[in-house]
């Protein structure tokens, strides 16, 4: 028999979703081992956090180390959300938002942070095995069985849960049979990293690294782009849109790094700001990332972060809903292991999924494109502003905010004020001219 070793709890991956689980579990007092396929720094998207984020790294007792290590690390002061479409910009002031809590973030190099946060976890007295790659799991009433590949061969690791923070790798859900097609419609991502030269461009001059800019196509209200600065000069750019978009017109693929140039120069906008940008990084590509599940946890198991469902990366919520999900099953894991009597469904999958399926309403009515209306249209002023600038904040979970308790209805019903203010807008402006 293989060598088996024993934790109260392991986890899958050692990504944000598990390192801040495995902290907040060691703060109770539980053995954890976290195994990590990967050697840490590693690439990874999904590199602009959300302000809700800082409060659950706060938790983890991870924010001291991401404040004093942030400049040297390239990591950009991050305190809202710039939006441009066709000439037109807006923009959201995190710190204005509805939802008490942090206001502002970060925008991360993803190598760098997940390597922060394990090592933070490691320090809090996680064992991590980089290298090692979980290829079997099983469950009984007692606790969990992972066999693990490792550099010395297979072997097992016996704990009485297990979580799976294994992101895209998404090994409990293949294993079991948990897969469910996302809702949203699968889209594909080609991205890379420029040194930005920014500043010695026209447009650059005034542009606000502080922000994010996300830019709608000015003819393709369903593919947009993103532009993530970093404070050491560099800057994440991607665009986003369904793969017929990345084609040739005989069907066959365009090469990623003609996709990005061709969509680049497709926005004045966007080209303007990198007329100078060079390239520093290859062009990569992920698609189909938007995924499901029929149920986030099972026995002596519950599922984490991108492992569970992811969206899009539209509003930046991957992140957020990763640690989010690490915060309410750390929770509810200490309860079980401590004996006392848990509901998974109610405990757990029930409150992470309603800040879920705020996202998802907004993603969704992103592509619809009446979010767009509303993003473009959004007056300062009004009462509105703050309650949907909590939720691109990240604060998804605040039932205090109307567009939380009832975000589809609310939505739609502000879609359709903006529509009419724009159409008597136009017709005025028309009348005028
Ligand atoms: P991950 O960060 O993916 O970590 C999982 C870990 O598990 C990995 O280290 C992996 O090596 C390991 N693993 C996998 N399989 C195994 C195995 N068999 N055994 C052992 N280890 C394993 N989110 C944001 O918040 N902001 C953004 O700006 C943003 N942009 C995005 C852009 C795109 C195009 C996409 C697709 C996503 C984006 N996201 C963004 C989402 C973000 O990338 C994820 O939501 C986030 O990384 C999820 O964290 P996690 O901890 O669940 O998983």
């Amino acid at each position: 028999m293989s060598k088996q070793d024993v934790f109260d709890v392991s986890i899958i991956g050692a990504g944000p979703s598990g390192a801040i689980a495995a902290s907040l579990l060691m703060q109770k007092g539980w053995s954890v081992c976290l195994i990590e396929r990967e050697h840490f720094p590693r690439f990874s998207i999904g590199e602009s956090l959300l302000p809700h984020c800082m409060e659950m790294l706060e938790q983890a007792n991870m924010l001291e180390a991401l404040l004093s290590n942030a400049e040297k690390l390239g990591f950009q002061y991050k305190n809202g959300a710039a939006f441009h479409r066709a000439g037109k910009d807006c923009h959201f002031d995190f710190v204005k938002k509805f939802t008490e809590g942090p206001g502002t973030t970060y925008q991360v190099k993803r190598a760098e942070f997940d390597k922060l946060l394990a090592d933070e976890a490691q320090k809090q007295g996680a064992e991590i095995r980089y290298g090692h790659t979980v290829t079997d799991f099983s469950s009984d009433e007692s606790g969990t069985l992972l066999s693990v590949d490792g550099p010395q061969g297979n072997y097992q690791v016996k704990a009485k849960f297990t979580l799976d923070a294994s992101g895209f790798g998404r090994v409990l859900p293949r294993l079991l049979n948990l897969e469910k097609d996302s809702v949203l419609t699968n889209r594909k991502a080609v991205f890379t990293h420029f040194k930005d030269n920014m500043s010695e461009t026209s447009a650059g001059k005034d542009f606000d690294r502080n922000k994010i800019l996300i830019t709608v196509h000015p003819t393709k209200a369903d593919v947009w782009y993103w532009l993530i600065p970093f404070s050491d000069g560099t800057a994440s750019i991607g665009v986003v849109g369904e793969q017929h978009y990345f084609c040739n017109e005989d069907g066959s693929e365009l090469a990623l790094e003609d996709v990005l140039n061709k969509y680049i120069h497709e926005d004045a906008n966007l080209s303007t700001l990198l007329a100078k940008a060079e390239m520093i990084a290859p062009v990569r590509t992920i698609g189909g990332y938007s995924a499901d599940v029929t149920s986030l946890h099972g026995q002596n198991f519950a599922l984490l972060g991108n492992a569970g469902e992811f969206l899009d990366p539209v509003f930046s919520s991957g992140v957020t809903i990763a640690m989010h999900s690490a915060m309410l099953a750390a929770d509810v894991v200490d309860k079980q292991l401590a004996g006392q009597a848990v509901d998974w469904q109610e405990n757990f999958t029930v409150p992470l999924t309603k800040g879920i399926e705020t996202f998802k309403h907004f993603v969704m009515a992103w592509y619809e494109t009446s979010l767009q209306e509303v993003i473009f249209f959004s007056d300062e002023d009004t009462q509105v502003k703050p309650m949907i600038c909590s939720i691109l904040a990240g604060y998804a979970w605040d039932e205090n905010n109307p567009y939380v308790k009832n975000t589809k209805r609310r939505l739609n019903v502000l879609a359709d004020i903006c529509q009419a203010e724009k159409d008597g807008v136009t017709t005025e402006h028309e009348t005028q001219t």
